[in-house]
C-alpha cells in the first residue's frame, strides 16, 4: 500500500492540532485528540497509533515531545515523562533503538491488529465501539441522523472503508459517492481533507 508521509513543506505545529483535528481529522484521530485533552495520558497502543499519525501530517519531532510533554505533566512530573515517554517518542521518529522510519498505520492494520481492550482509545471506531458508542460519536460531530444510521449499518456489514468515506463526504457537505476513491488510510482522510478546504 501507498505510505503517507509529510509532503515537502507540509508541517503543523503542536497548537494547530485541536483545529486541524476538528476540521480534518477521521474519527480514529480525533477521538484520540479529545482523550488525550482530557485525561492527558494515552497509552501504548494510541500513542504508536496516534504519534505515527501526527509524525506523517508533518508534526516535527521536537513539537511531538512539547505537544505530549505539556499533557501528561499535567499528571506525572517531566522526569518520569522523559524516562517512561520520551525514548517512546523519538523511538517513532528513528531517533531510538534501530532507527527504523516508521511510517503510520493504515485502516487495515487499526482494524485488524491490536484490537483496544475497554479502556483503550484506539483503533477505528466503526470496527470497534459499540453501537451505541459510534452513534454517540457521530452525533457529537454533527452528522446528521440518516446518515448516522447510514454509517452504523455499514459498520455493521463490516464495511468500514465504506463508512469512513461516507464521513469524510458529509463532514464537508459534499455528495454520497463523490470521493474517488475510498479511504483506506487515516492520513489519506487528512490530506484529501485538507485538500479539499484549499
Ligand atoms: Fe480511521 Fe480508517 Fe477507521 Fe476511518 S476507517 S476511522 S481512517 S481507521
Amino acid at each position: 500500500g501507498k505510505e503517507f508521509n509529510a509532503a515537502e513543506g507540509q508541517s503543523i505545529t503542536r497548537h494547530q492540532i485541536d483545529s486541524a483535528s476538528s476540521q480534518f481529522f477521521p474519527l480514529c484521530m480525533s477521538g484520540i485528540q479529545s482523550h488525550l485533552r482530557k485525561n492527558h495520558h494515552l497509552k501504548h497502543g494510541a500513542r504508536r497509533q496516534y504519534g505515527l499519525f501526527l509524525k506523517a501530517i508533518g508534526l516535527s519531532l521536537d513539537e511531538a515531545m512539547a505537544f505530549f510533554r505539556e499533557e501528561f505533566t499535567q499528571k506525572i512530573d517531566s522526569d518520569k515523562f522523559e524516562k517512561q515517554y520520551g525514548y517512546n517518542i523519538r523511538h517513532m521518529y528513528g531517533k531510538e533503538g534501530k532507527r527504523v522510519e516508521y511510517t503510520a498505520f493504515s485502516c487495515a492494520s487499526i482494524i485488524l491488529n491490536n484490537p483496544p481492550s475497554h479502556d483503550d482509545c484506539h483503533g477505528c471506531p466503526f470496527k470497534h465501539s459499540t453501537e451505541d458508542g459510534l452513534k454517540s460519536i457521530l452525533k457529537s460531530n454533527k452528522i446528521k441522523s440518516e446518515y448516522i444510521d447510514e454509517m452504523i449499518a455499514l459498520s455493521k456489514i463490516n464495511q468500514f472503508d465504506k463508512a469512513c468515506s461516507l464521513h469524510w463526504e458529509v463532514s464537508r457537505g459534499r455528495e454520497k459517492g463523490s470521493l474517488p476513491s475510498l479511504i483506506t488510510h487515516p492520513n489519506q482522510y487528512y490530506d484529501l481533507a485538507r485538500d479539499a478546504a484549499g
